[in-house]
Formats: C-alpha cells, sequence, structure tokens
C-alpha cells in the first residue's frame, strides 16, 4: 500500500510528509554514535495535536512503527528509525501558548525549544528551570519524554518535577489530557509521571503544562582544587548541607585533556569541584574552609557573572577537550554520591584494560556521571574496546547501587542492562503496561524496554 497517498488523504494536501530518503535521513538518528538506524519511510512535520491523532490513528490501523522526533538531540539512540517508520517531528509545534504569571505556569506545544521558554519567562521575573546543556536546542517535548536533568537539577530537581499536565496522542490516535495544572494532584494514579521518561514509547507528547519558578537570584560561584577525586567527592557529599544550585565534579584525565587545549591552570590538580550558590550567596567562605577540611588545594569564589563565567569554563570544555582527542562515546551513569570515587578509580582501571582515555566529569551533587570514552577515529578494533568498556561502565555503575542511566535514556543501546536492574515480576509490569497503552506496539519499538 502507498502510505504516502494514504497518509496525504488522512491529513489534508496541506500536511508535511517527507519520503524523499535523503531529506527523511536527516530525521532518523539522534547523536548517538553506533545507535541502529535506517531513514525512516516517511516524515511528518506535525502542526497540530489533531495532525498527529490522524496521523497514529492511520499507523495504528496498518501497523506502522511510529517515532517521535524533538530535535533529535538525544544520545541513547531512542528517536532513531526504521525503514518502515514514521518519523512524526514535533519541531514545527513550537508554540508558546500560554505564560499564565498568577500561577506560575507556561503552556507550550511539545516543540518549543527549553531556553526559548526560558526566556519568555525571564521577561515576566519567573524561570523555567531545567538546565539540560542541550537547553538552546532540545525540545520541552523531548525533555519530558526522556525525563532530561541538567546541573541545577541538584537543587530544583530533574523536568519531571516541573510538568505539571501533558496532552497525549495515544497509540490508536486517541488524544488524552493527563496531570492538572495545579501544584499538587494527588486524585487518580500518576499517568503523567508514567508518561515522562518514557521515550516515546507510551505515547505521544504535544502539549505540556510546566511549573515556572521566580528567577533565581544572581549565584555565588565556587571553585576548588584537590589532589585526588577521592577528596573531591568526599568534599562534594558534605558540601550539599549548603543546598548548592550547581555541584560539579571533573577528573584529572579531563583536567589534562582540557589543559592539552586550553592551559587555565589546572596541571596539578588532581580534580576540581565547582558549585553555585543562589542563596545564602555569603555562605560561599564557609564552603571554602569546609573545603579545606577536604585538602583543597585552591579555592575561590565570585558573585560577579564575569568571574563565573571564567570559573565554569573548565566544565564548559570538558567534553570538547576529549573530543579533541578522537571518537568519544559519551556514558550516563548515576551512583549514590558516596560511590562516586570508587566509580572514577574502577572506570580508571577499565581505561587501562581496554587502553584507551577515559575522562569522567558530571553531577557531583546527584551522583549522575558521564565517563567519556576516546577512541582513535577509524580504529576499528579500539572502537570495539570503546563499546566493551562503555558497557561494562554501566555494569560498574549498577554493582555500586546505581543505575544505567541517570538522564540521557535507555533509547537503543542500553536495554539490555536496564533489565539487570529488574526482577522478572517488575519486567512483566514493565511490559504489561506497554501492552495497556500500546496492544499492537506500534510505539518505538525496540526502545526503553528489556
Ligand atoms: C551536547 C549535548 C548535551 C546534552 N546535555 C544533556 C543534559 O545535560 N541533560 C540531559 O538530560 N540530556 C542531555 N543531552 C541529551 C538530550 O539533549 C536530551 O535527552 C533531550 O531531552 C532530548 O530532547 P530532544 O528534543 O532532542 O529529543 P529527541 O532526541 O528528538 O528524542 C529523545 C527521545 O524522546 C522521544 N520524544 C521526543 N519528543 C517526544 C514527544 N513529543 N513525545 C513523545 N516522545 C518524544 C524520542 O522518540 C526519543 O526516544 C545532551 C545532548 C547533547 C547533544
Amino acid at each position: 500500500m502507498d502510505h504516502l497517498g494514504g497518509l496525504r488523504a488522512a491529513l489534508g494536501e496541506n500536511a508535511s510528509l517527507i519520503s524523499d530518503p535523503e531529506i527523511t535521513a536527516s530525521y532518523s538518528k539522534d547523536q548517538a554514535p553506533f545507535a541502529p538506524h535506517e531513514p525512516a519511510a516517511l516524515v511528518l512535520l506535525a502542526k497540530s495535536t489533531e495532525e498527529v491523532s490522524k496521523a497514529v490513528a492511520y499507523a495504528h490501523a496498518h501497523n506502522i512503527p511510529v517515532v517521535a522526533r524533538g530535535a533529535g538531540s538525544g544520545l541513547s539512540g531512542g528517536a532513531n528509525a526504521t525503514s518502515t517508520s514514521l518519523v512524526i517531528s514535533l519541531e514545527k509545534m513550537n508554540s508558546i501558548i500560554e505564560i499564565d504569571e498568577t500561577n506560575m505556569i507556561a503552556r507550550v506545544e511539545a516543540g518549543v525549544i527549553n531556553l526559548d521558554l526560558d526566556k519568555a519567562a525571564e521577561l515576566k521575573g519567573l524561570a523555567y528551570l531545567p538546565d539540560p546543556a542541550s537547553r538552546d536546542w532540545s525540545t520541552i517535548g523531548g525533555n519530558a519524554a526522556t525525563n532530561a536533568g541538567g546541573m541545577c537539577c541538584v537543587k530544583y530537581g530533574v523536568t519531571s518535577a516541573h510538568v505539571r499536565a501533558l496532552t497525549v496522542v495515544m497509540a490508536d490516535g486517541q488524544i488524552v489530557n493527563l496531570g492538572s495544572a495545579t501544584k499538587k494532584a494527588v486524585t487518580t494514579l500518576d499517568l503523567t509521571r508514567l508518561m515522562i521518561g518514557s521515550e516515546g514509547t507510551l505515547g505521544i507528547i504535544t502539549e505540556l503544562i510546566v511549573g515556572l519558578a521566580v528567577r533565581p537570584d544572581t549565584p555565588a560561584t565556587i571553585i576548588a582544587t584537590f589532589p585526588h577525586i577521592k577528596s573531591a567527592a568526599a568534599a562534594a557529599a558534605a558540601l550539599l548541607k549548603f543546598k548548592p544550585s550547581m555541584l560539579e565534579i571533573i577528573d584529572q584525565t579531563t583536567l589534562k585533556a582540557v589543559e592539552a587545549w586550553h592551559p587555565l591552570g589546572f596541571e596539578i590538580a588532581g580534580s576540581v569541584l565547582l558549585m553555585q550558590l543562589d542563596e545564602d550567596q555569603d555562605r560561599a567562605d564557609e564552603v571554602l574552609t569546609l573545603c579545606q577540611s577536604f585538602e583543597m588545594i585552591d579555592g575561590a569564589a565570585s558573585t560577579e557573572a564575569a568571574d563565573a563565567v571564567e570559573f565554569i569554563r573548565v566544565r564548559k570544555l570538558a567534553y570538547p577537550a576529549l573530543e579533541r582527542l578522537g571518537a568519544t562515546l559519551l556514558d550516563d551513569v548515576a551512583v549514590p554520591i558516596s560511590k562516586i570515587a570508587e566509580l572514577v578509580e574502577r572506570v580508571e582501571a577499565l581505561s587501562t584494560k581496554y587502553d584507551l582515555t577515559i575522562g569522567i566529569f558530571g553531577h557531583a551533587g546527584d551522583g549522575n556521571m558521564h565517563p567519556t570514552i576516546v577512541h582513535d577515529h577509524g580504529d576499528l578494533k579500539a572502537q570495539e574496546r570503546a563499546i566493551a568498556a562503555f558497557g561494562e561502565i554501566v555494569e560498574i555503575a549498577q554493582s555500586l547501587g546505581g543505575t544505567a542511566s541517570g538522564e540521557h535514556g535507555i533509547g537503543s543501546i542500553k536495554q539490555g542492562f536496564a533489565a539487570n536492574e529488574l526482577s522478572p515480576a517488575v519486567i512483566e509490569l514493565q511490559r504489561a503496561i506497554k501492552k495497556a497503552f500500546d496492544p499492537k506496539g506500534i510505539l518505538n519499538p525496540g526502545k526503553k524496554l528489556p
């Protein structure tokens, strides 16, 4: 059957449908290297919830796999397509429908870029807080579908803490509203939270109501260097009592990569901690005093915006500095913060075992670490070792009481590992939930679930 013709008949002549494989290819993968993907059969640049509904109803009737897509900034192959897929891109559904100052909420279409919402909120003295590093191009719908985190989440929580309600197109094309615009809502089972982080496997989010916050004050930014990661990680755990709005850690391998590119004066540091306080800024000196009791080599604090940029520079350069050394595989695991140092030590041992550079940086305040494996471009043997190391890092995190992904999601690259964390009964429950939402299994098949 000619699905292009069928969908055109269902959606009308004005529907933005693409079937040219050279163009569909660019809508058929995210940023994850090595995740399988093929140019999708068709791409719909959706313009409304109703259009998504009609397209999904058509796909349901004809058993066509449907892949929802935000900006494609994902790092787990979650938005990757197969050659029979219909990709539904939400990028054109990018209106901020309303910012309600009184109730401190925003109603947005799923394709709104995270930073655009925050900028619009700022005009009213408010903020949309979840701050993935990709916030200048990832979408609010994609952020909700992956339950994205970021630096300020140590204090303010990840995306799920900020989403109040969703409009969702279900697997058969029905449109449902989940959740409530109110800050508190415990009336029924929380299907909103079930949908958040479901990576396009339970429904397609087309509209969201999110909570906004009073814009935080200019923070105090603190930088401290330590002789080794153990003392830095121990200091990070002790620093949580200051309620940091950012608490990041960088290991020596990453610091060396930064120094080799942009010397910033971290030659002798074994680790760096970066912290922000967006309240009690005057406690920055207390923070540095506490760091001294954890062998701090050197430290500085400032409330000047220019200094903050300078201090945070080393964190911003962390990933690009490693990328300069070769092809990279960016992992994402979370461990209890008491286990960060052990994770780093065990990853360092892996680096020797596999003869690969592995730099580690991440969110010390919540134990969400990003071990980044570097291998030579085009060296297929090194690439194989990198993929093996990637998996072993996940297993190390799990053995430390952690989890396979802290924020990037499971997508198509980590399902095998997800099962390690679940008992057979819970796996069954997960499959039963998927079946209840999507009995034909058309929504992002082969992703997320073990
Ligand atoms: C440089 C860089 C930095 C990053 N930093 C962070 C970070 O700090 N924190 C973090 O959490 N992530 C980070 N990421 C990963 C990525 O940006 C996030 O996962 C982001 O939330 C994905 O949003 P997106 O709009 O690009 O979604 P996509 O990549 O398009 O899709 C992601 C998943 O969500 C599904 N999906 C997308 N939109 C919808 C929808 N409307 N309804 C249902 N399902 C949908 C897709 O099918 C897919 O499974 C980073 C990525 C890059 C490249």
